[in-house]
């Protein structure tokens, strides 16, 4: 059965529409309550989140607040120029193998968390993420969907500046300052998903409708994502996949975000981000 893993004051929990079950709670300890522990072993989530409706919730989501599902991956990626209505935007040509870059781990926050800006020149990229619980090398694309524990919406934060500071450009560091990483609410299992190709992925600042497009326009699909990196990095859970952005990024209307913006991250099927400029 399908399983919503959230994470509150750094423990792994299970999450209904109402309630969360404390995961080391209601496995009778078999699992540890560190999320990392959590999604290397998917299949006993699999089974506990079967087993909810019997449950005595640990409490109610209204009123807790939930940190990143996945708190310390030990490698996290990005792809960039993966929509070709961003290619455009972007004034780009269409790269002919994924551009990958680090989105170093340390930046990455919880749905709600603030973003700290650190310059005039950030901007707001929403993202479908995709987390690795089945460890793999030279995955092949059509099995790549099995080593997928589920799917999170992200916002892959980027300080504009600091990325073309450089020639060739530094993706890393403008993509990783502290704060620059928003994900959440919960990671999705796939099997929640009602097509885990076609994603609807959106972006609102203050409200306003800035991103809006499904995953079954990217350019590199999560199985060729997954199966290409796989080649390079031994791919292990928690791993995290930033797939890349549609087009309406700041940068290409020169509206990049100032302190009280609200971001809002959606991601059809699984939830929202939240997340205020300071
Ligand atoms: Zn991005």
């Amino acid at each position: 059965m399908g399983f919503r893993l959230a994470n509150i004051d750094n423990r792994a929990v299970l999450v209904d529409d109402t309630h969360f079950y404390d995961v080391a709670t209601i496995s009778d300890g078999a699992l540890g309550p560190d999320p990392m522990a959590a999604i290397a072993d998917v299949a006993t989530l699999h089974t506990l989140a079967a087993s909810l409706a019997s449950i005595e919730p640990t409490g109610a989501l209204a009123g807790s607040v939930l940190g990143p599902p996945i708190p310390r991956p030990r490698n996290s990626f990005g792809i960039g120029l993966n929509y070709r209505s961003h290619v455009a935007e972007a004034d780009m040509e269409v790269p002919k193998v994924p551009l990958v870059f680090t989105k170093f781990p340390s930046c990455i926050v919880g749905p709600t968390a603030d973003v700290e800006l650190r310059s005039e020149a950030a901007d707001y990229e929403a993202e479908l993420v995709v987390v690795i619980g089945r460890a793999g090398r030279d995955i092949d694309p059509a099995n790549s969907w099995d080593h997928v524990a589920g799917v999170m919406a992200g916002q892959d934060i980027s300080d504009r500046a600091l990325q073309f500071a450089a020639k060739p450009p530094h993706f890393d560091l403008g993509k990783s300052r502290d704060t620059y990483g928003p994900t959440g609410p919960w990671l999705t299992s796939t099997d929640l998903l009602e097509d885990r190709d076609g994603v609807q992925i959106a972006c609102d600042v203050n409200g306003e409708r800035r991103q809006e497009d499904s995953s079954a326009s990217l350019i590199f699909s999560v199985p060729e994502l997954v199966a290409y990196i796989s080649t390079i990095a031994t791919l292990a859970p928690g791993d995290i996949i930033f797939t890349g952005t549609p087009e309406g990024v700041g940068v290409a209307q020169g509206n990049f975000l100032k302190p009280g913006d609200v971001v809002t991250t959606t991601i059809s099927g699984v939830g929202t981000l939240t997340n205020v400029c300071r």
